[in-house]
C-alpha cells in the first residue's frame, strides 16, 4: 500500500467512525472546513489536556487565559498582519488551479532529496555488504549534481523569500520546469500576495460599522493581557500565559485534510524572558516541546527540528518540530523566539506603558518572548496518522487498530456481556457504574464478541472487558488488551486500578521530567 493509498484510507477511517466530518456535508461540505464527531471530540479534549496540563500545572510560573476571537482591529495594525499576514500565490492559467509559490519551489526541493536517496537505495543494492554510502554520496557524479542543483535553487528561494522578490520566485519556478500537477503545463501567473485574515463588520449600521478580523494566532491576545496577567497574578519573569483557541486563515490552497484547515484551534504559549536571555530559552523550550512529543511512543525519529528559511517579520529564531506523516516530513508545532517585537509594538500602538520592573537588575524594559505555537487539530492528524495501523491476524483475518495512547484514546473501556441475558447486562452495568465518574466508558452488547472487539480497536478503545456466566460465580472478569490482543481474567474489584494505570496522565507526565 503507498502512503497516498494509506492516508486515503485513514480520512475514510476518521469519518465512519465518527472522528472527523466534512462541514455541512449534506450541502457538499465547506472548503477546508471540518467537524469533530463522537469519537474526534474525545480525543481532541485530551490532546487538549495533555497539552495546558503539561504547561499550565506542570510549570509553576505559566498561568492561562482565554481571550476572544474578535479583537480590536488596531492589534492586527500593530502586530504586522494587516500589512504582511500573506502568502505569495501563483496560478495556472491552463488548470485555473491556485497555488502557494513557495510551497511549490519546497516540494521540488524535497523531491531532490527523494531522488538522491533512491540513487543511494540503487547504490546499496547494487553493492551489496561492501557499500560505503558516506562515500558515495561523496563521489557519485549523479548525486553531486542533484544535490548542487538543490542546493544553488534553495539559496535563490531563501534569498527570494527574505527579500519579498515575488518575480525571482515565478522564476525559479520557472527554472526549476515546475508544471501543474492538474494540467501538466507550466504556463503561470505572475505571483501575487494574498492577505490570509478573514475580515467581517462589528456593528449594526453600514456608517457606524468597523472592519475587524477573527484573530489568525490566538497570540495577540496573550500579548494584549501581557499587563492584566502580570499584574493579577504577580508574575515574575520568566514566565509563560498559555491559551487554547480557534484561529483562522484564509489558506490558499487548503489540502490534505485537517493539516491545512480554514477554521482551525491553536495552543499556543508565550515565555516571557530578559532581553539577551531569548536564544537560552529558545533552546530549552525546543527540548522541551520535543520530549512532549515523543513522549506518546511514536518512535523518536518520526520527529525533526527544522530551521526556518525565512524568519517571520517578529522573530530572530524559529524552528519547527516536524513529524513523518504519510505525505512526509510537515510542519506539526513552532517554536519562535519573537523578541519585543509584539509587546513592543503594542506599547506604540496604544500609547499604553507595556514594562516589566525588573528588580534583579533593578531597571524596566519590554520583555522578550519565546513562543511555542502548535495546532490542535494538526497534531490530532499527526496522532491519527501515527496511530492506523492494518493487522494481518492468524486465520486470514484483518484488523484495523487504532494504537493511541491510552491517556489520549476517546474511550478507555468498553464493557460487553457475552449475551444479553440471564443478568450479565445488569453485572456489566454496574461495572460501568464504578468506572464512569472517571473514564469514558462504552457499552456494547450487539454482535459477536470477535465482532465487538474490531469496533472498539478501530477507535482505539485500549480495553475490552467481557462478562460472563462465570462472573456471575466468581466475580472475575476477561480483560482484551487492544495492542496485544491479550487476554486475562481478573476480579471486578481490580478493574478501576488497572484501567487507571494505564490511562493516566500521570504516567505520561513523568517521561516528561517536568
Ligand atoms: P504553515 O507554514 O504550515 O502555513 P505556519 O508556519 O504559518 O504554518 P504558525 O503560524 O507557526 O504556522 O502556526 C503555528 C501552528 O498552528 C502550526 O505549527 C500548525 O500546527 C498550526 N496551523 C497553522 N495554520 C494552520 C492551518 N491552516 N490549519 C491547521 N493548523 C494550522
Amino acid at each position: 500500500m503507498t502512503q497516498e493509498e494509506l492516508f486515503k484510507k485513514l480520512v475514510a477511517h476518521c469519518k465512519e467512525y465518527g472522528f472527523i466530518f466534512p462541514s455541512s456535508e449534506i450541502y457538499d461540505g465547506l472548503g477546508a472546513v471540518y467537524d469533530y464527531g463522537q469519537n474526534g471530540v474525545e480525543l481532541k479534549n485530551n490532546i487538549k489536556r495533555y497539552w495546558w496540563d503539561s504547561m499550565v500545572k506542570l510549570h509553576e510560573n505559566i498561568v492561562g487565559i482565554d481571550a476572544a476571537i474578535f479583537m480590536h482591529p488596531k492589534t492586527w495594525e500593530a502586530s504586522g498582519h494587516v500589512a504582511a499576514f500573506n502568502d505569495p500565490l501563483i496560478d495556472n492559467k491552463d488548470s485555473k488551479k491556485r497555488y502557494r509559490a513557495d510551497v511549490l519551489i519546497e516540494d521540488w526541493i524535497a523531491k531532490q532529496d527523494e531522488k538522491i536517496a533512491k540513487e543511494v537505495e540503487k547504490a546499496r543494492k547494487r553493492f551489496g555488504e561492501s557499500f560505503n554510502e558516506a562515500q558515495y554520496r561523496s563521489t557519485s557524479p549523479r548525486v553531486l549534481e542533484t544535490a548542487a542543483k538543490r542546493d544553488e535553487v534553495h539559496k535563490r528561494y531563501a534569498d527570494a523569500m527574505n527579500a519579498n522578490d515575488l518575480t525571482e520566485l515565478r522564476q525559479i519556478i520557472l527554472d526549476c520546469e515546475i508544471a501543474c500537477p492538474i494540467s501538466g503545463t507550466r504556463n503561470w501567473t505572475d505571483v501575487r500576495q494574498f492577505n490570509l485574515m478573514f475580515s467581517t463588520q462589528m456593528g449594526s449600521t453600514a456608517e457606524g460599522a468597523s472592519t475587524i478580523y477573527l484573530r489568525p494566532e490566538t497570540a495577540q491576545g496573550i500579548f494584549v493581557n501581557y499587563l492584566n496577567v502580570q499584574k493579577t497574578a504577580r508574575m515574575k519573569i520568566p514566565f509563560g500565559i498559555a491559551q487554547i483557541g480557534k484561529a483562522f486563515r484564509n489558506e490558499i490552497v487548503a489540502r490534505q485534510f485537517i493539516f491545512r484547515m480554514r477554521e482551525f484551534e491553536q495552543m499556543e504559549m508565550q515565555f516571557f524572558v530578559q532581553p539577551g536571555t531569548e536564544m537560552e530559552w529558545w533552546r530549552r523550550w525546543k527540548d522541551i516541546r520535543m520530549a512532549w512529543h515523543r513522549a506518546l511512543g511514536f518512535g523518536d525519529d518520526n520527529y525533526r527540528f527544522h530551521d526556518h528559511e525565512k524568519l517571520a517579520h517578529y522573530a530572530n529564531a524559529a524552528t519547527d518540530i516536524e513529524y513523518n506523516f504519510p505525505f512526509g516530513f510537515k510542519e506539526v508545532e513552532g517554536i519562535h523566539s519573537r523578541t519585543d517585537f509584539d509587546l513592543g509594538r503594542h506599547q506604540q500602538y496604544s500609547g499604553k506603558k507595556i514594562q516589566y520592573f525588573d528588580p534583579e537588575r533593578g531597571e524596566s524594559y519590554v520583555p522578550y518572548v519565546v513562543e511555542t505555537s502548535i495546532g490542535v487539530d494538526r497534531m490530532f492528524l499527526q496522532i491519527m496518522s501515527a496511530a492506523y495501523t492494518e493487522e494481518k491476524l492468524e486465520g486470514g483475518e484483518e484488523r484495523v487498530v487504532l494504537r493511541i495512547p491510552p491517556q489520549l484514546a476517546p474511550t478507555k473501556v468498553a464493557v460487553m456481556p457475552l449475551v444479553k441475558k440471564d443478568g450479565l447486562p445488569e453485572v456489566a452495568q454496574k461495572i460501568i457504574d464504578t468506572l464512569k465518574y472517571d473514564h469514558n466508558v462504552a457499552y456494547d452488547e450487539k454482535d459477536s464478541i470477535g465482532k465487538r472487539y474490531r469496533r472498539q480497536d478501530a477507535i482505539g478503545t485500549p480495553f475490552c472487558v467481557t462478562v460472563d456466566h462465570q462472573t456471575l460465580e466468581d466475580n472475575t472478569v476477561t480483560v482484551r488488551h487492544r495492542d496485544t490482543m491479550a487476554q486475562e481474567r481478573i476480579p471486578i474489584d481490580a478493574l478501576p486500578a488497572m484501567v487507571d494505570g494505564e490511562v493516566s496522565f500521570r504516567k505520561l507526565f513523568k517521561k516528561l521530567g517536568l
